[in-house]
């Protein structure tokens, strides 16, 4: 099995996918993707191709941890230009 699908399953957030997973000094850091590529405004929720990306930004939260390991997520996130 590959470790990405195991950390799929292990880990189970919803409309997410893990792509990566590696080891940093902070711990295991489980890289993810959106699963939905559409573009949809965090305010208003407006979709469609006009709403530009205005920046991309990584965010990371911190998951339980994996035994003594802390368990951080990263994902990168679209900013988008909306009216
Ligand atoms: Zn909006």
């Amino acid at each position: 099995m590959r470790v990405t699908t195991a950390f799929n399953r292990l880990l189970g957030l919803p409309g997410a996918s893990v792509i990566d997973v590696g080891f940093g000094s902070e711990g295991v850091i489980v890289t993810v993707r959106l699963r939905r590529r559409r573009r949809v405004c965090a305010c208003c929720g407006q979709t469609g191709r006009q709403l530009k990306i205005r920046d991309r930004r990584v965010k990371r939260w911190r998951h339980l941890d994996l035994g003594s390991t802390r368990c951080v997520i990263e994902c990168e996130l679209r900013l988008l230009r909306c009216h």
